[in-house]
């Protein structure tokens, strides 16, 4: 069964640790790279751009749960993020050169991509620290390939309010988006780049809704079973459905459970259950997966993406029927970019 998955931080791990990620990409390291991605039967994804709070190698072993309620950061300034975007769009274009992705920016290639031996690469912005109030930038990344924004990582930018890292509150945690954030939705419309949801406030979730477009959340699970502020309530999963919008399944442990935030663990189990209850309340045509892979800690059972086939193995254990696996798996994110790009 090949996966098609809404969110990856492999750039961002290379641009942080990595002296030739070329090179790196053709190894068995971290959680997203080729033998991984021919193992694991990975046929793309969305692929982040991230800027991190400073250039350090990701390191998720020594994760610990405990330590993870944490306050708000800053704003960040814009020419720092501006350099993490650019150096990790480089390293996507290197990849491509490489010959292991495509960037896929029309709906041809992205069907071609997914089967082929390449990984399909729908190139992400994870915050739009980068773009100054002129959104000038934006159309440099969209030059370059971009197709998918998120608004905020986990802190504010000039456009709005990310949420904290913080259990037991949903996401209803700041403002909405600014006067700068609706007339950066409203020139992503106009481009043919796609709003992410996950990491932006409830009131910025609707406000997005309310310009009109569908609700996307590619890394997001259900608040019902993870009680954090990362997390979708049911009526936000109700909304992506009515918005023909989608949900992207994150496997990071904190996410899945109250359990995994306070053990910084989690199991395949956890995962079945996050699904049975997006299936639920969103339908099973709205739910994909959202790894968060070399973004986060890791459940027991797929450490990295080599063992999608044990999850793939867990939602035929646990009785969904093949067609069902189909859409989770890689159909209903294909459906929902194949008409997003379109002919690009
Ligand atoms: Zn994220």
């Amino acid at each position: 069964m090949l996966v098609f998955d809404g969110h990856n931080d492999a750039l961002g791990r290379l641009w942080c640790g990595s002296d030739n990620p070329v090179r790196d990409f053709a190894q068995p390291v971290g959680h997203i790279n080729m033998p991984h991605a021919a193992a694991g039967g990975l046929g793309g994804g969305f692929f982040a751009l991230y800027s991190p709070e400073t250039r350090a190698p990701f390191d998720f072993d020594s994760f610990d749960g405990g330590q993870f309620d944490m306050p708000l950061p800053p704003k960040l300034d814009e020419a720092q993020a501006l350099v993490a975007a650019i150096g990790q769009a480089g390293i996507a274009a290197q990849l491509q050169a490489a010959g292991y992705i495509d960037i896929c920016t029309d709906a041809q290639s992205l069907a071609r991509s997914f089967v082929s031996d390449r990984m399909a690469c729908v190139l992400h912005l994870e915050g739009a620290d980068c773009i100054g109030p002129d959104l000038l930038a934006l159309d440099a990344l969209y030059a370059m390939g971009l197709r998918s924004l998120g608004i905020v990582w986990s802190r504010p930018t000039i456009f709005g309010d990310g949420v904290p890292f913080q259990s037991g509150v949903d996401g209803d945690t700041g403002g909405g988006l600014t006067e700068d954030g609706k007339r950066l939705v409203a020139r992503c419309a106009e481009l043919g780049v796609m709003i992410d949801t996950s990491h932006l406030t409830m009131q910025g979730f609707w406000d997005v809704g309310a310009a009109g477009l569908p609700l996307v959340a590619t890394h997001s699970n259900a608040y019902a079973l993870g009680r954090n502020a990362r997390n979708l309530t049911d009526a936000q999963l109700r909304a992506i459905a009515q918005s023909g919008g989608m949900a992207g399944l994150n496997f990071a442990t904190v996410f899945l459970s109250d359990d995994g935030w306070r053990t910084g663990k989690a199991g395949l189990d956890d995962c079945i259950r996050q699904l049975d209850h997006m299936i639920e309340v969103a339908g099973e045509d709205h739910i994909g997966l959202g790894s968060d892979f070399d973004g986060a800690p890791m459940p027991e059972g797929i450490a990295h993406a080599g063992e999608l086939p044990n999850l793939v193995a867990a939602m035929h254990a646990h009785g969904y029927g093949e067609a069902l696996i189909a859409k989770l798996c890689n159909e209903n994110w294909l459906t929902f970019l194949s008409r997003h790009l379109g002919d690009g």
